[in-house]
């Protein structure tokens, strides 16, 4: 099946971001309602911003010798559908259609393993960190695309779905910014 011209995306991939695929994925529980947004923050080794780290983890081809960190996370098998970095440019992994494996363990509006009905949003960061303009303005215009394709209604961190275990995209995320950026209400999302 081919997108008409113009869309925005094609069987779930964004036609502005830079494809990449991972084979960490599967298929979404049927009739699953694509109602949430998860914004993360992750580098790698945490606190390094501009490699390929990240791209590699995604894709299973981190090499875990190359850094004493990467020993704690070996063998590690996940995705997320987007990756936003610094200077803002945009990646994705996973279709959104299919089920990416960003948020593990967690719940968010009564309803568990969001993993089967969110899109995960991976910002270039490290928690306690500022994130860069540039990354709000693909946020920003990533987030209305999606809200466009699918019926999002809620955006969360993943440090409020998984609250005491994760603690992403963390302090340094301005949520206010983000709710203005897209035309909603600061209480539409956490603070
Ligand atoms: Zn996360």
């Amino acid at each position: 099946m081919t997108a008409p011209a113009g869309a925005l995306f094609n069987a779930g991939w964004y036609r502005f971001a830079r494809r990449l695929d991972s084979p960490n994925f599967g298929p979404r529980p049927a009739g699953a309602c694509i109602d949430l947004l998860v914004v993360h923050s992750i580098s790698l080794p945490p606190g390094r911003y501009g490699g390929d780290e990240v791209q590699r983890l995604f894709t299973n081809t981190l090499n875990w010798d190359a850094h004493p960190y990467f020993q704690g996370i070996r063998g590690l098998e996940v995705s997320s559908h987007f990756y936003i970095r610094r200077d803002g440019t945009l990646w994705q992994f996973v279709s959104c259609d299919a089920r990416a494996w960003h948020a593990g363990a967690s719940q968010w509006r009564g309803r568990g393993n969001c993993n089967d009905d969110s899109i995960g949003i991976e910002l270039e960061g490290l928690e306690g960190d500022a994130f860069e303009d540039a990354q709000y303005d693909t946020l920003a215009s990533l987030s209305a695309a999606l809200q466009q394709q699918y019926p999002v209604r809620h955006i969360a961190g993943h440090e409020h779905i998984a609250p005491g275990r994760k603690r992403d995209p963390g302090p340094g995320f301005d949520w206010p910014r983000l709710a203005r950026s897209l035309g909603l209400a600061d209480t539409a999302l956490p603070s």
